[in-house]
């Protein structure tokens, strides 16, 4: 493995801290940081206002990216773009880069794998492998914002929804989100983020007292625990009656709606007493629910509620007055689904 430092693992002051150690003045650190964060070189050859010997230097201590791209498929609408990138240490990972009108929003991947077992999810089903360094989650940034600056355009949104929990890799998430937001770097605003978690509450807590308005996802998926133990595993650590209260005050310190992720299974979780129910737990609070009929994987047997069964789990969501939007299989001709395109070349461990 290659042991050199990866630069974007710096924030700006270990940056400084890093050069300053090396002999090197404190204005270094700016014009690096520059050449990555503004520039988006992936090359020392690149960075033209340094010496040709310190370019040497620096290119045998340290890398520029972590990333080396495997594999991609776009989807037939040419709108979504999944890719398998291999990290230094021959482990891969997933990030898509999803285009909207007027916004490009990049879903990351936070971990190698996920140990928190979801049944639905194909990530889940091929087990955990690493965390990730907070070097390893900018890069899937700055790889696709390389990408579309060559169409004039840049990343405006970030989502940590890919491979992986981010709640269980707090610190590493946490330090890229910072980095991404340096005003000396990238810039990117912090209600830019979304944090997608399965609903770690002692997460939830830290991320209230970050004092950054990053959005939060709750990966739902169930209104009540009995349900949410099978499909959500990570819910007999973390019950309803700790995540709701804890998901309340991240809304209320940050006044962001909150999202809710709801995979409608069929026969599991879409019927009208479970709409019902999560009408009545999550009533008068500042969220949004975001409906996804479960996207079918290799290792379970679940399949997507009935169109009738999402209309009529809408209108009861609707009745209860809970925003709600319904999330088409966006990629799923290129199985852009969490974990999908890593397990179709890497077997899902037992
Ligand atoms: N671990 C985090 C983020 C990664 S998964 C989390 O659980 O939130 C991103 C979202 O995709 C989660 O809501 C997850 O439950 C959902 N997901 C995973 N597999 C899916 C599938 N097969 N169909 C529909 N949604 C799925």
């Amino acid at each position: 493995m290659d042991g050199r430092q990866l630069i974007t693992d710096l924030s700006f002051d270990e940056l400084q801290t890093w050069l300053t150690e090396l002999g090197e003045p404190p204005f270094r650190a700016m014009q690096i940081f520059s050449w990555v964060y503004h520039s988006m070189i992936s090359d020392w050859p690149e960075m033209t206002n340094l010496s040709a010997n310190l370019r040497q230097r620096l290119s045998s201590l340290a890398v520029l990216s972590s990333l080396g791209p495997l594999d991609r498929v776009t989807s037939a609408d040419g709108l979504t773009t999944k890719e398998l990138l291999e990290l230094r240490d021959g482990e891969t990972l997933e990030s898509v880069l999803m285009r909207y009108e007027g916004r490009q929003t990049t879903c990351l991947s936070s971990q190698v794998g996920c140990a928190l077992r979801c049944p639905f999810c194909a990530t889940g089903q091929s087990g955990f492998r690493r965390n990730l360094t907070s070097g390893e989650i900018v890069d899937q940034v700055l790889h696709f914002a390389r990408q579309l600056r060559g169409e004039g355009l840049g990343v405006t949104n970030v989502v940590l929804m890919g491979m992986g929990e981010p709640l269980a890799n707090y610190d590493a998430t946490w330090k890229a989100i910072r980095t991404l937001n340096d005003a000396r770097g990238f810039r990117l605003g912090a209600r830019r983020f979304t944090i997608s978690t399965v609903g770690i509450v002692p997460g939830i807590r830290r991320m209230t007292g970050e004092g950054l308005e990053v959005g939060l996802a709750v990966s739902l998926h169930a209104p009540n625990d009995s349900l949410r133990d099978r499909l959500v595993p990570a819910n007999k650590n973390y019950p309803l009656t700790e995540l709701i209260p804890a998901c309340r005050d991240y809304a209320n310190a940050t006044h962001r709606r909150l999202t809710f992720e709801y995979a409608l299974i069929q026969g599991v979780n879409d019927g009208p007493q479970q709409a019902r129910e999560l009408g009545n737990l999550l009533h008068g609070m500042l969220c949004h629910v975001n409906l996804i009929p479960v996207n079918p994987t290799a290792g379970c047997d679940y399949r997507p509620a009935s169109r009738e069964a999402v209309a009529s789990f809408r209108e009861e969501l609707n009745g209860h007055g809970i925003a709600n939007t319904i999330r088409l299989g966006r990629g799923v001709d290129i199985q852009a689904g969490c974990g999908q395109l890593r397990s179709r070349r890497q077997p899902p461990v037992s």
